[in-house]
């Protein structure tokens, strides 16, 4: 006897995941035992806080099966169950004090459905001694309870935590159910669901931003396009300054609009005008534009690490070309550049090329200068391919 989760249900946008789903699947029809923590990886753009809401809905469907249509699914599916918490941020880290408003959540009785669940989607983003503050309630939960940590890799969280929890591996969905996706669940054309599916390499939220933000596409191809046009130090500088100087734009922008939301919410909330903010509630709203700035300087970063991602696919398609192997290319529309590119260096000194992508990723991560990482980069490109 075997139970098969079908596509269907909760889980139909949870795509790509088949060993997942069946693993969550059983877990919330009683098949095999509900483990109350569970740790959800995947690289990011994977679906990881897709699946735990799926998951949670699952728990909590009125006909036992995560059926989709019952109100328990439909309300957790909109983020408006009261028994299912989700924690998402933009921030650097996840602060003491809001894990331990979490843990008293956790503590509670499920109100009207069967379990509470706590989602965190940026578990990464808990530091050490905030770790410790969860790690009482994951280890001795309320019986009703259920912890679900979402992080890019189990190497995320510390030892402690991620002894305590199940873990389930979300892989990098193929291009082609992604595109699927996002004809259906979105309504993109075909042709550009599988350019945008392509550009994005199993990045879901990515592809989704592909397909409807206009010129988001012709940037990136843009980009490719500098990239292999590069013979010159001087070059390469440039091409440096306008990248970074995008991904602060895009950034930025993307700051603004949340933190405009959050004073929205925080004034409404509070029942006062946008002109008159009085004196008691100014230092708070202080903190929130503190906060939203503390965001932008790693949204940058987020940014310029999905340049190089881009960067890295484009040189990957060049040595795709040098080795001869026939596979397709992920960014065809620049097809005739990646041939001259290929025919100018070597498969050696291409894979030298795409460590040197690696390499910039981490002095990022690792906070070297963003620009002068990126010129050391673009500088050995141009050296390279002219
Ligand atoms: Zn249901």
């Amino acid at each position: 006897m075997t139970a098969v989760a079908a596509p269907a249900g909760v889980w139909v946008d949870v795509v790509g995941q088949e060993a997942a789903v069946g693993q969550f699947h059983r877990a919330a029809t009683g098949v095999s035992p509900l483990a109350q923590a569970w740790l959800i990886t995947g690289p990011p753009g994977s679906g990881r806080s897709t699946a735990a809401r799926a998951f949670a809905a699952a728990l909590q469907c009125e006909q036992g099966t995560g059926c989709g249509h019952c109100p328990a699914c439909r309300t957790v599916l909109a983020g408006t169950h009261p028994d299912v918490t989700v924690v998402a941020t933009d921030k650097l880290s996840i602060s003491k004090d809001e894990v331990r408003s979490l843990v008293l959540t956790a503590q509670r009785a499920p109100a009207t459905g069967r379990h509470r669940v706590v989602i965190v989607e940026d578990a990464d983003r808990m530091s050490a001694g905030t770790f410790n503050v969860l790690l009482k309630s994951i280890e001795e939960p309320p019986p009703a309870t259920v912890w679900m940590l979402c992080a890019p890799s189990a190497e995320d969280l510390a030892p402690t935590i991620r002894s305590r929890c199940r873990l389930v591996t979300l892989s990098i969905p193929a291009a082609e159910v992604v595109a699927e996706l996002l004809r259906r669940r979105d309504g993109v054309e075909p042709e550009l669901a599988d350019r945008a599916a392509r550009a994005a390499q199993g990045h879901i939220g990515l592809a989704l931003r592909y397909a409807t933000q206009d010129g988001a596409l012709t940037a990136r191809e843009e980009a490719a396009r500098t990239l292999l046009g590069l013979r010159s130090t001087g070059q390469a500088v440039l091409a440096a300054q306008t990248l970074v100087d995008r991904a602060t734009a895009e950034a930025k922008e993307h700051a603004d609009q949340v933190a405009a939301e959050e004073r929205a919410h925080f004034l409404r909330s509070a029942g006062v005008e946008d002109s008159a903010v009085p004196p008691a509630l100014r230092s708070q709203l202080k903190a929130l534009e503190d906060d939203a700035k503390r965001r932008q300087t790693r949204l940058v970063r987020d940014v310029l690490d999905r340049y190089l991602l881009d960067a890295h696919s484009v040189l990957r398609d060049v040595l795709t070309r040098q080795l001869g192997s026939g596979s397709e290319l992920v960014n065809v529309e620049v097809a005739p550049e990646i041939d001259r590119a290929a025919g100018a260096g070597s498969g050696d000194l291409t894979l030298g090329l795409l460590e040197a992508v690696h390499e910039a990723r981490a002095r990022i991560a690792g906070n070297v200068p963003p620009l002068l990482a990126i010129e050391a980069l673009l500088g050995r490109v141009a050296v390279t391919l002219r």
